[in-house]
């Protein structure tokens, strides 16, 4: 059943009342609404737990899309009870994961504007995350790291528009990930802006963001490897460059 996907105009909801609609054999559970982020995008779901009404929690090993990507599951760890259809649920994201995912997954935008390069892949993780480019040139990783605190701390807005798949149909050219497909099939596409007048950048995005570059905080990166011949892939970790040094 579809579900209503509350964190897509929320990125800050970390807990909501919901419905279980259906529970499958292998225990995922589909409720009528979620503040759960589902793994897509490069950005994995959304762990916590459900709350019953007995103030029992169903823990949560992961969050994932169902069949279509209107579909839902929450995921239980193995051997956590499962709640009955039409049972009433409060949920509980593990906020200081996502928070994490969601600086991460801005800082990953941020360094998309830094390297203007086409993306082949990327994956946000909570200590750390990785962009791939193709790419020829050499950076230094000092200096990128430089340019992305100033974007940080210029602390630009980053908010989301929404388009139709169709308008982004029309307009290939605004999607920089070459092997990431954009979020269509829902009818409506966010695109997720950065500056004023989406100044510093513009990018379809299905994934959760901070609202401000600020929020991102300190980070830097780590590591530039080469993969392949047109391959760079960058890694990004949170903290100051002497922490790994
Ligand atoms: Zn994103």
């Amino acid at each position: 059943m579809p579900v209503n996907a509350l964190f897509r105009d929320d990125f800050y909801l970390s807990t909501c009342e919901a419905v279980v609609t259906a529970v499958h054999e292998d225990g995922g559970i589909e409720l009528d609404q979620t503040c759960f982020y589902a793994t897509s995008g490069g950005q994995p779901g959304d762990t916590g737990f459900l709350e019953r009404t007995d103030g029992s929690k169903i823990t949560l090993g992961q969050t994932r899309n169902g069949a279509a990507k209107d579909i839902i599951i929450h995921v239980p760890l193995e051997g956590e009870a499962l709640p009955a259809i039409g049972e009433k649920l409060v949920l509980h994201v593990d906020w200081p994961r996502r928070y994490k995912l969601m600086r991460m997954h801005t800082a990953c935008h941020l360094l998309s504007v830094v390297c203007p390069y086409p993306i082949t892949g990327a994956a946000v993780g909570e200590e750390e995350s990785r962009v791939d480019f193709d790419m020829t040139d050499t950076i230094d990783k000092d200096e990128v790291t430089a340019k992305l605190m100033a974007l940080v701390s210029e602390n630009h807005p980053v908010y989301l528009q929404w388009i139709t798949d169709e308008e982004l149909a029309a307009n290939p050219g605004i999607v920089k990930s070459k092997n990431v497909r954009p979020p269509i099939g829902l009818g409506r596409v966010s695109l997720v802006c950065i500056g004023e007048n989406s100044a510093i950048d513009s990018q379809p995005c299905g994934g959760t963001h901070v609202s401000e570059t600020q929020e991102v905080g300190q980070i830097h990166i780590a590591k530039i490897e080469k993969k392949g011949k047109e391959n760079r892939r960058f890694r990004i970790r949170f903290g100051a460059p002497d922490d790994n040094a």
